[in-house]
């Protein structure tokens, strides 16, 4: 084992700048000093986002759902009886006054065969948001060019 060359003790050492003298020292002693030997270890700063997957219902959601009811020979009250909801719902749904809940929507998709919920991934990320909070008038300027 090699000796600390400020209190000589006998461990593990590194390299530091003690009062401007480049030392072997052990860990206690490289306190008091510019640790060269051991690289500060960069902490990762830029985590993702969480990417929440976020649902919508398709804007065509009325017409999807008439269309698909209408191919099945259903009139409105059937299909309320075999959803299980009232008539008025499916009417609100068919001239897009009411917008389906997610759970509804799943519910319609299975029975009329079609899709009405979107799965938007949100990409935006930390690191982004960083990057952009940090331009300059200058790098505006720059980027225009
Ligand atoms: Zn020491």
């Amino acid at each position: 084992m090699p000796n600390c060359e400020l209190c000589g003790k006998e461990t593990q050492l590194m390299t530091a700048i003690v009062e401007g003298t480049k030392l072997n020292v052990c860990q206690n002693c490289g306190k008091y000093g510019k640790v060269l030997a051991t690289p500060r270890i960069a902490k990762k700063v830029e985590t993702p986002a969480a990417t929440q997957p976020s649902e919508t219902i398709v804007e065509n959601y009325a017409k999807l759902i008439r269309e698909a009811r209408e191919k099945q020979g259903l009139t409105q009250e059937e299909f309320a009886k075999n959803l299980n909801e009232k008539e008025s719902i499916i009417h609100k749904l068919e001239n897009g006054t009411y917008t389906p809940p997610i759970t509804l929507a799943r519910k319609l998709e299975k029975m009329l065969k079609i899709t009405l919920v979107e799965t938007e991934v949100e990409l935006t990320t930390t690191s982004e948001k960083r990057k952009t909070g940090t331009l300059t008038i200058g790098d505006l300027i720059q980027l225009k060019k």
